[in-house]
């Protein structure tokens, strides 16, 4: 079987099939098999394993998970793409292709026909423009994995694994933080790929928690919290989470939750740890629902 990793490969099955790119898709294909195999090492894909591919492209990743999985899952939204997943994966009888858009999946569902509900593993190189209503409806749909490995772009990475005092810190940081343990696998330059994307990559592999790392009762609550604190970042959490449309809690009622729980009512968001945030969104409790 052909080595689609290799660049000259994946051009003959481009022109083979006249392939257009289309950038509606986020379409940068990899040709690079060592940064291929570094997203295999950090996947820890092994042959216990059913992986879940986003967006396999003309397949080049797939063949490599398929080589090391059980099974593997592999949606693909442009049918342009179907025929020739259908041709450069037909040695693989562990691949099933979904012809689909991913956002549109019931994966719960997926995973219990596909898996009998055991977790399974979620890798990719996404399409750019989708990666949080990706990564966040894995987590917000309690679809059961073990992890998530993919490529996005740098900045987004940077993002995810950010803490308090730096500025990427944000809304992402802290979801992504509360459901999993982002660990950076590689960055990886615009020449890995064909066409080249104008931005830096890299992959992050997002270690699902058996547990959330902080006791919360309320989530929906703490995430209302999160966004309003920074939908106006350099605002004091009092005055975002005043003005905030998602709350309605009073000025007295804010002061006395941050109070409770040790902060001045001057404190910014970006100073809050995902703890903090739990603490407070517990604290906002006694005012009832919101
Ligand atoms: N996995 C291939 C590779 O690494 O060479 C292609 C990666 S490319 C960055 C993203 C892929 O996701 C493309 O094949 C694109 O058509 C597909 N895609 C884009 N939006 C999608 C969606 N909503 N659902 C499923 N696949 C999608």
């Amino acid at each position: 079987m052909a080595n689609l990793a290799n660049p000259q490969e994946t051009i003959a099955v481009l022109q083979k099939y006249q392939f257009n790119f289309q950038k509606k898709f986020g379409q940068n294909f990899l040709i690079d098999t060592r940064v291929l195999e570094k997203i295999m090492d950090a996947a820890e894909a092994g042959p216990e394993d059913c992986i879940l591919e986003i967006g396999p492209g003309i397949g080049t990743m797939t063949q490599m998970l398929a080589e090391r999985a059980r099974k593997v899952i592999a949606v693909e939204i442009d049918n342009n793409l179907i025929p020739i997943l259908q041709d450069t994966l037909q040695a693989y009888d562990n691949v099933k292709i979904i012809h689909n858009d991913i956002l549109k999946l019931d994966l719960k569902q997926l995973v219990q026909e596909e898996n009998d509900g055991r977790p399974i593993k979620v890798v990719a190189n996404l399409p750019y423009y989708i990666t949080t209503p990706i990564i966040m409806g894995l987590f917000e749909a309690d679809v059961p994995l073990e992890s998530i490995t993919v490529m996005v772009q740098k900045e987004v990475a940077d993002r995810m694994k950010s803490g308090p005092g730096s500025k990427d810190y944000g809304a992402l940081s802290l979801a992504v933080q509360y459901y999993s343990r982002p660990e950076l696998a590689a960055n990886v330059p615009p020449n890995c790929f064909i066409p080249r994307p104008n931005v830096g990559s890299a992959v992050i592999c997002l270690h699902r928690h058996a547990e959330p790392p902080v006791k919360v009762h309320d989530e929906k609550l703490m995430f209302r919290l999160i966004r309003a604190s920074f939908n106006q970042r350099r605002k004091t959490m009092l005055n975002s989470l005043n003005n905030s449309p998602e709350l309605s809690f009073n000025k007295e009622q804010i002061t006395a939750a941050l109070e409770s729980i040790g902060l001045q009512s001057n404190i910014r968001g970006e100073a809050l740890t995902l703890e903090q945030f739990a603490a407070l969104s517990n604290a906002f409790e006694r005012f009832g629902t919101n």
